[in-house]
């Protein structure tokens, strides 16, 4: 409990005198140091995992979930690791070791909880449709974002002013009683546990997306519709019809979704929520169906004041909404439809960027590209099947996404050829890069309809350090030879060069 009661809060110092929540679990820190080490293995992972029994637990839970998809049981921590992938243990073990369900003798906590649990379930199946390569990240978000509430909570003036409903503080209400935002708080105290910079940022802008750019812009986007539905789902009858209006209006503006589509989302995202629950052993948070909650919801709607509704023009809804077309239309045209990775167009404008960059710099870095080409595939099509074939390379998808840091870009650039691009780095980190894809493929087999089927990728890199002209070109061409080297000696392997 902080000492004394403070007028004007500053968001720092609540973080500090963060008594009140659980400080970073010491195999959570291990972990955050592992998965950022090229050197770890998944066997290094798992060891750290099985430290805590109930960590090691709740991850094979999830690896058996329907959320991960898994055809077979897993008992095994190292295979768990390996189908949930180190960025996903990462950001689930965090997330598990600090957000503990409440006992439930604090309603205010409980509420709090229950639009946490929403809310994460909601991104993930958000993020899913709208950017399955952060689906790990928006999931955390939503399992992380609302810490910032639960330290304010221990303030008067801030409880007062929530009247035991914190989740319905709007941000200016926050500034307004205690001088800081309960978003700004969640993010310094992420910062302070050294968490991806990301998480924070999209967590902090949720209530205003539009600030931010690249992935922290999709991941507070989906922050934010994912938080106004769990809003409505915990909806007492009195706040029921406006939550519905403001959900509705956010899944408008940033999903590009009609009134009805907007309500078969949430539909959707029920037994997801479900598995969720069941994840933290915890009940289901909504305790009546989700279509009988919104004809309640409706209704209530219906009773508001026609004024309210009317406050959108309809100009400005299509507005909003074309808005929002174009933004898809956008994705779109830079996504790959079987694997939903970028597809080679976005690969080349990052290149391209990437160089451009690189060469108004005047510090020491390189621009790394790695091909990845997935050796013998032509004899998964002639045994399994062309549907077995894409299965496989979905699943390749997936993995190089998994794999992938923040600051890389991984793409689709042809048929079971992929590429990574990784824009500030150094000679020796390429290598490693490619020797970590490389054995991320080989190291385990992919679970496809046909049963688990072990692949191989062949893996040429190529770094340079001036954005020269012919540049992008000459990267191509030397990672390419790089590849078929890499063939020529026996494929499974990774050979990189420098670009002279
Ligand atoms: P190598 O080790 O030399 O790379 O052998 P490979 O068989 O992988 O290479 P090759 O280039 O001969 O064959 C690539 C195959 O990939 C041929 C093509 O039918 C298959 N392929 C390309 N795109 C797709 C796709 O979208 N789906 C499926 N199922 N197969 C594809
Ligand atoms: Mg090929
Ligand atoms: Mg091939």
């Amino acid at each position: 409990m902080p000492a004394a009661e403070v007028g004007l809060l500053d968001p720092g110092q609540v973080a500090e005198s963060f008594g009140v929540l659980p400080t970073l679990a010491p195999v959570a820190a291990q972990l955050l140091r592992l998965a950022d080490d090229e050197r770890a293995s998944l066997d290094d992972i798992a060891r750290v995992i099985s430290r805590d029994p109930a960590l090691a637990a709740q991850l094979l839970r999830v690896a058996n979930s329907a959320l991960f998809g898994m055809a077979t049981t897993t008992t095994s921590l190292t295979r768990a690791a390996s189908i949930l992938g180190l960025r996903t243990v990462k950001l689930l073990s965090l997330s598990f070791s600090v957000v503990t369900r409440p006992d439930g003798s604090d309603p205010g906590a409980t509420l709090v909880w229950r639009h946490t649990l929403v809310t994460s379930a909601m991104a993930r199946v958000i993020s899913t449709r709208l950017a399955p390569r952060l689906a790990d990240e928006c999931f955390a978000a939503g399992l992380l974002g609302n810490l910032g509430r639960l330290a304010l909570a221990e303030y008067g003036a801030y409880a007062r002013a929530a009247h035991g409903d914190p989740v319905w503080l709007e941000p200016e209400d926050e500034l307004a009683a205690v001088g800081c935002t309960s978003d700004e708080v969640t993010a310094r105290v992420l910062a302070g546990w050294g968490l991806p910079g990301v998480l924070g940022d999209a967590i902090r802008h949720r209530c205003d997306p539009a600030v931010v750019s690249g992935p922290t812009a999709t991941i507070a986007t989906v922050l934010a519709v994912a938080s106004s539905a769990a809003r409505l789902v915990i909806a007492d009858p009195a706040h029921a019809g406006a939550a519905l209006q403001a959900y509705r209006r956010m899944a408008g503006r940033h999903l590009a979704l009609t009134e009805k589509e907007s309500e078969a989302l949430l539909v959707e995202a029920a037994p997801t929520l479900e598995e969720i629950a069941a994840m933290f052993r915890s009940e289901n948070p909504h305790d009546v169906p989700i279509d009988l909650l919104l004809l309640r919801a409706k209704d209530s709607l219906a009773r508001l004041s026609l004024a309210t509704v009317a406050a959108l023009s309809s100009e400005e809804r299509r507005a909003l909404m074309l808005e929002s077309e174009n933004r898809r239309l956008a994705e779109q045209a830079t996504t790959d439809t079987l694997t939903a990775l970028p597809n080679r167009r976005a690969f080349e404008d990052f290149m391209t960027q990437a160089l451009a960059e690189r060469g108004r710099r005047d510090v020491p870095g390189v621009v790394g590209l790695l091909m990845i080409d997935l050796d013998h595939f032509k004899s998964i099509n002639d045994v399994h099947g062309h549907r077995i074939g894409d299965a496989v390379l979905r699943l390749m998808g997936a993995m190089l996404a998994l794999h992938t840091r923040q600051e890389e870009l991984s793409a689709r650039i042809g048929g079971e050829e992929f590429a990574v691009v990784l824009p500030v780095t150094d000679p020796r980190s390429v290598s490693l890069a490619a020797e970590r894809f490389r054995n991320a493929i080989a190291g385990e087999p992919l679970d496809t309809p046909a049963g688990p089927l072990r692949v191989t990728a062949s893996v040429g890199g190529a770094w340079l350090d001036d954005g020269a002209p012919h540049a992008a070109r000459r990267l191509y061409d030397a990672a390419d030879v790089a590849l078929r080297t890499a063939k020529l000696m026996g494929r499974n392997r990774a050979i990189t060069v420098r670009v002279e």
